[in-house]
């Protein structure tokens, strides 16, 4: 039986394996490319094409290609102006595109590796209860059971050997990818524990958008030099967003580019400057600058504390990010050589030292298990002393995982059966500024009289997915789980139709 680790990224994914030596492996697919775009086609014949492929059709047919969908996580839609992805009348919600993603990266670890019994799946850290719940979904969509949902930070800073020797170290994790932006404070403890002291990052924020600012200057020039609106044409915008990628990750290693674009015509050159693209992304150094800021004070560690700044995430490849870091830190920020492989590779040793596969005689047999804390805070709606209602917080923010609270109700009226329960994400006490993950109903079991109390327990796992329990308030019995119908999520009858749907998708 094995286990692996898997990247499930915006833009790219991977997937890795570690043996009981603790040697890890990076898994090829028979292209021999060990980094998969997260990029789903939907090939006439009803099969799903995932990756390269994939990727190269959305030139030709846009309208069947879905990318970028690890944005809209725990959403119905992940597309810019919230309509829904659908294929031959078929929808596609981010958690089903997700799954294909999966099926597909399942699939190449099982071509080398025999049959896989249970994954660890990464998730930024940033990702709230219901972005997390849905990558769980995903996961049971695509038929693979899932050990445990790992923050990527925590993964990358496994893959860097981060571990007990590491004591007393105060390790900062940079993570630019294609789609979002994480910043994480981790301290080794004495114990040699690794413990998520605050993160912070935007997930709206990555490489796509250095992609937009590029193709908008390449979009004024085509307009000007052609007469052509390449976002009115969908090949045209599709190329120019290719090509754009190009350039950009050309200015990392050049300090100029140049691509022909297409137009319809006769191809645009189109040249740019590294100067240029500093230019165009300086709000957002800026910007990622401060929530590095606002990431340490939360941790309350100075910059001069830190002793390790680690770079994942392709975008981390970007020269002016490195310089940031390296003016904030006053020190060299630390670099792997599978970088786009990290996250799956530190994912897959936690895999391996969970599932019970690592040899006690190997270095990771001493690999703790590592901590992380509540990146949201948790709170139930509940009526304030002037009765109105408020959020009552449950789970600070920063507080350790998993973690729990309780808040206790009482019936309102006799012959009361139950009681709905509303749960936010958030630490503020002001409904307007939190998200509501999901409603439940309590039931007391029995018609009780005006008064009688029910207690409620609400829990963050240590993946920070969200349970809630009910007691009687009388005895402190259980009465059982909350089944909790989250905002936006698949219906129980949704989701018979998205296994059987995702069930008969051959996946190539
Ligand atoms: P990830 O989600 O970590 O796989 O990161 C993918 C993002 O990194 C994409 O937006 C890529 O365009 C970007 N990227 C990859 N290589 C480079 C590079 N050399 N310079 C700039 N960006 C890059």
């Amino acid at each position: 039986m094995t286990v692996i680790g898997i990247d499930l990224g915006t833009t790219n994914s991977a997937v890795a394996t570690t043996d009981a030596n603790g040697i890890t492996t990076t898994i090829a697919d028979r292209d021999g490319s060990r980094v998969i775009p997260s990029v789903v086609y939907f090939a006439p014949d009803g099969s799903a094409v995932v990756g390269d492929r994939a990727k190269a059709m959305a030139v030709l047919e846009p309208e069947r290609v879905a990318m970028l969908f690890k944005r809209g996580m725990g959403a119905p839609t992940f597309l810019f102006d919230e309509s829904e992805f659908s294929v031959d009348g078929k929808v596609w919600r981010p958690e089903e595109l997700s799954s294909l993603v999966l099926k597909k990266l399942k699939q190449m670890a099982e071509e080398q590796l025999g049959s896989v019994s249970g994954a660890i799946v990464t998730v930024p850290a940033y990702f709230g209860e219901l972005e997390r719940a849905a990558t769980r979904e995903a996961a049971e969509l695509a038929g693979l059971p899932i050990l445990r949902i790992l923050n990527e930070p925590t993964a990358a800073a496994i893959a860097h050997g981060i571990d007990a020797s590491s004591r007393g170290k105060t390790i900062m994790v940079f993570d630019l990818g294609g789609g979002t932006f994480d910043v994480t404070v981790m301290r080794v403890d004495s114990e040699g524990e690794m413990q998520v002291l605050s993160t912070g990052g935007n997930h709206r924020l990555g490489g796509a958008d250095f992609d937009n600012e590029i193709m908008q200057m390449i979009a004024a020039r085509a307009q000007a030099e052609a007469n052509v609106d390449i976002f009115a044409e969908p090949w045209a915008f599709q190329d120019a967003r290719e090509k754009a990628e190009d350039l950009k990750k050309e200015l990392s290693t050049l300090d100029t580019a140049t691509r022909p674009i297409s137009t319809g015509g006769r191809p645009l050159m189109f040249s740019m400057t590294r100067a240029e693209f500093e230019a165009s992304i300086a709000d957002t150094v800026e910007d990622v600058s401060d929530m590095i800021e606002i990431t340490l004070g939360e941790a309350e560690v100075d910059a001069a504390d830190v002793d390790t700044v680690l770079m994942v995430g392709g975008s981390s490849r970007i020269p002016a990010f490195s310089t940031l870091l390296r003016d904030m830190f006053g020190k060299e920020p630390t670099f792997s050589r599978n970088l786009d492989e990290d996250v799956a590779r530190g994912a897959s040793v936690l895999a391996a030292k969970i599932g019970g596969q690592i040899d006690p005689r190997s270095e990771l047999a001493d690999l703790a298990i590592p901590k992380d804390v509540a990146s949201h805070g948790l709170g139930m709606t509940v009526n304030d002393s002037d009765d109105r209602e408020i959020n009552g917080i449950v789970v600070k923010p920063g507080q350790g995982v998993p973690s729990k609270g309780t808040q206790t109700f009482y019936a309102a009226a006799d012959g009361q059966t139950q009681v709905l329960l509303r749960i936010n994400e958030g630490d503020e006490e002001d409904l307007a500024y939190v998200r509501q993950i999901g409603e439940g109903m309590a039931h007391f079991g029995r018609p009780v009289p005006a008064g009688h109390p029910i207690r409620i327990d609400i829990a963050y796992t240590a993946e920070q997915i969200v349970e809630v329990y009910a007691y009687d308030g009388e005895n402190n019995k259980l009465i059982g789980e909350v089944r909790l119908e989250r905002t936006g999520s698949l219906s129980g009858d949704e989701k018979r139709q998205a296994l059987a749907a995702i069930a008969g998708t051959g996946v190539q």
